[in-house]
């Protein structure tokens, strides 16, 4: 049974509609109030959900403000010229395996917090962003679907100079200025779209497009990194990937993000992020 996830003020909730429950009351204290530890739990989480509609909500997710879905990842990484168009536009050749960064996470923050511009090179990157739902260790790819607790939509907001102002480029502390990791505004589970691998994401600054493509346009998709990575390194519940950005971002024009920016992000069957730069 799929099942829509959310954080609500640092407790693990479960989203009906526009109602939230929340998860370690409806399930007798089975489940972690903590969201990263509640996302341990995927297989609760899908079958808790086919009893929400005779429990009492709540409150209601227009009354609350919501937290990234997994606040406190142990891992966070991002994948670099994941779209054919973006690598172009960033006259970069295309990888022929994955160029992973780690986006550190004391960087991550929530779908509707302000992006806190510390440099004169910030850039938005609307991506889709994996979550973790089981301890992944030398995934296969036909498999990889299975330990991933969610999907929900992320902002790589990067900072230029610091990315690209080194040599060799160092893509981690670039991207990870405190509040450069919005994500949420839920989380969704696989199984709740007609095609995981394939949903429509888009950014819009002030209100202006910026950015439209789909995820079915990955170079390396979704099964690929989960056991790619897991190849590599032990990935936890909660662990995020940042799975890269379409073309579009401000910096071949150099529209670089200034303070009173709107940021807007979309994923298809997830939700809206809005993100205000100060
Ligand atoms: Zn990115």
């Amino acid at each position: 049974m799929p099942f829509t996830f959310a954080n609500v003020e640092d407790r693990a909730c479960l989203v009906h509609g526009d109602k939230f429950y929340d998860l370690n009351r409806i399930s007798h204290d089975a489940i972690a109030t903590d969201p990263v530890d509640a996302l341990a739990d995927i297989d609760a989480l899908h079958e808790i959900n086919t009893n929400l509609t005779n429990i009492d909500p709540d409150g209601s997710l227009a009354e609350v403000k919501l937290g990234p879905p997994a606040p406190r990842p142990r891992n966070s990484f991002g994948v670099g010229l994941n779209y054919k168009d973006h690598a172009e536009e960033s006259k970069m050749d295309l990888p022929e395996s994955p160029v992973v960064f780690s986006k550190f996470p004391s960087c991550i923050a929530g779908p509707f917090d302000d992006v806190h511009l510390r440099a004169t090179r910030g850039d938005y990157e609307a991506e889709l962003v994996v979550v973790i739902g089981r301890v992944a260790r030398d995934v296969p790819t036909e498999d990889a679907w299975s330990f991933v607790a969610g999907l929900t939509v992320g902002q790589d907001i990067s900072d230029r100079k610091l990315q690209l102002g080194a040599r060799p480029p160092q893509f981690g502390l670039g991207k990870s200025r405190d509040t450069y990791g919005p994500t949420g505004p839920l989380l969704v589970s696989p199984d709740s779209f007609p095609d995981a691998d394939d949903l429509h994401i888009t950014c819009a600054i002030n209100g202006e497009p910026r950015q439209d493509a789909r995820t079915s346009a990955l170079i390396f998709d979704v099964p690929f990194l989960v056991s790619y990575l897991s190849e590599v390194m032990t990935l936890l519940p909660g662990d995020l990937i940042f799975t890269g950005t379409p073309s579009g971002v401000g910096m071949p024009d150099k529209r670089f993000l200034v303070a009173g920016d709107v940021i807007t992000t979309t994923v298809e069957g997830i939700g809206t992020m809005v993100n205000t730069c100060r």
